[in-house]
């Protein structure tokens, strides 16, 4: 039995099935696989995502290629620009940002200097308050990072862990890409049909609208890969661990383009933290244009584990208990209260499949032939 259809799960039930021609029931609460990397067609025909934007990128090869099975891509690179004085500029912080910022024309060689005159000497950064004074300085910090984090988590820099900042890079050239790794791209015709295709197995039975614990005493089975939140399956017997949550509001629009770029920050005004116009990401052609606003709350479906030190100590006595449970196995960003993004739960999942397996990954994914599966399997590539 495997708990949640999202990346976590599809992936250790496709090589269960297909690889290991193990029998998988996987079951998810929510009426549709994908997680939160779910898309569809809204009530005019946008391909939009349900959760918030996913954009696909990593520098893993081999979870590239595994995916690659199940999906085409389409090439995209991802650009933000921040709301800023009243100026659209580029995030992450780069040569362009702070020259259009302050009016200035700085080379990248100048940019080094000032940032080096500005940046507060800070040791090994420990918040995410020290690793942005500690590279472009408190002004820039307040401009575009501190308000932000307010409203995303509720909480100040200082209170976070540095991981979360750290994942926005500062830039001395004119790069204005969101991510740098080797691959990015979407999935052709979406996440949801990458999906589809990946859950497509003899041996793979979907339940959806179904919490696991209403039937686990009822279906019998041997294993258990549990992607859920991990708090939840122990009952939250040592306390809630905090996750943070979204509101989505969709609007569309009568044009076929709102904003420059997919993404536009608001570090400093309104309630919600960014639009997302979702025709940038998926190169439809629509006469009409959804965008999403994302409003941060506490309460509702969990989206982010919020990494700071009680919350990782919290984690600790949770995995204690899973790594005493036998027989489940816990993987994906709920269930192990890590912040990663799709490519870091697709390898996650691989690993916890070799291991299960006793395979190392890279012979895992190797196996991709029918070797036990009942009824054959269909390869797509
Ligand atoms: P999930 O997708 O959360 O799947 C867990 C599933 O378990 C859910 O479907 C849930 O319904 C189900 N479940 C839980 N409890 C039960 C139960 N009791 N019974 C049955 N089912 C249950 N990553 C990127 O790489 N790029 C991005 O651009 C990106 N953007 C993001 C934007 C937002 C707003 C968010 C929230 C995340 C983003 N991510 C992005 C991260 C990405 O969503 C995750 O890494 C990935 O989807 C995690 O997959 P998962 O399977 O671990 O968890
Ligand atoms: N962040 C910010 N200002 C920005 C962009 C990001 O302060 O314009 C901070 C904020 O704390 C955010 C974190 O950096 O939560 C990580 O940003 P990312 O875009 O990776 O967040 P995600 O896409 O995971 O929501």
């Amino acid at each position: 039995m495997i708990v949640g259809a999202g990346f976590a799960g599809s992936v250790a039930a496709e090589r269960l099935a297909a690889g290991l021609g193990k029998k998988v029931l996987l079951v998810d609460k929510r009426p549709h696989i994908g997680g939160n990397a779910y898309d569809h067609h809204d009530e005019h025909g946008i391909l939009v995502h349900r959760y918030g934007p996913h954009i696909f990128h990593t520098n893993s090869r081999e979870v590239f290629d595994y995916l690659s099975r199940f999906t085409g891509w389409r090439q995209y690179q991802h650009r933000v620009l921040a709301c800023v004085d009243g100026q659209l500029l580029p995030i992450p912080i780069n040569l362009d940002t702070v020259n259009r910022l302050y009016g200035l024309s700085l080379t990248s060689f100048e940019l080094e200097k000032f940032f080096a005159s500005v940046a507060e000497p800070i040791g090994v950064p420990r918040t995410s308050e020290d690793v942005i004074v500690g590279k472009v300085g408190r002004e820039l910090y307040e401009k575009f990072f501190r308000k932000y984090t307010r409203k995303q988590w509720g909480l100040d820099p200082s209170e976070l862990d540095a991981q979360v900042t750290a994942r926005v890079p500062v830039r001395t050239n004119r790069d204005d890409r969101y991510f740098t790794d080797t691959y990015q791209a979407m999935p052709q015709h979406g996440f949801t049909r990458m999906f589809e295709r990946m859950l497509d197995h003899p041996n793979i039975h979907v339940l959806l609208n179904t919490d696991y614990r209403d039937i686990e005493g009822i279906i019998p089975y041997r294993e258990m890969i549990y992607t859920g939140p991990i708090d939840e399956y122990f009952d939250f017997r040592f306390g809630k661990l905090p996750y943070r949550c979204l509101d989505f509001r969709f609007e569309t629009h009568d044009t076929r383009q709102v904003q420059p770029v997919a993404v536009v920050n608001y570090p400093n005004e309104y309630a919600y933290t960014r639009v997302t116009e979702f025709k940038h990401l998926t190169g439809q052609a629509h006469a009409r244009s959804t965008l999403v606003y994302e409003y941060p709350c506490d309460e509702g479906d969990p989206y982010y584990p919020v990494p700071r030190p009680e919350n990782a100590e919290l984690y600790r006595r949770y995995q204690q208990l899973a790594e005493a449970t036998r027989g489940v196995h816990f993987v994906g960003r709920l269930a192990t209260y890590k912040y990663y993004n799709m490519d870091q739960v697709v390898a996650q999942s691989l690993a916890l499949c070799a291991r299960l397996m006793g395979l190392r990954r890279a012979e895992l994914v190797e196996v991709a032939t029918d070797a036990g599966a009942v009824g054959g399997r269909r390869m797509y590539r």
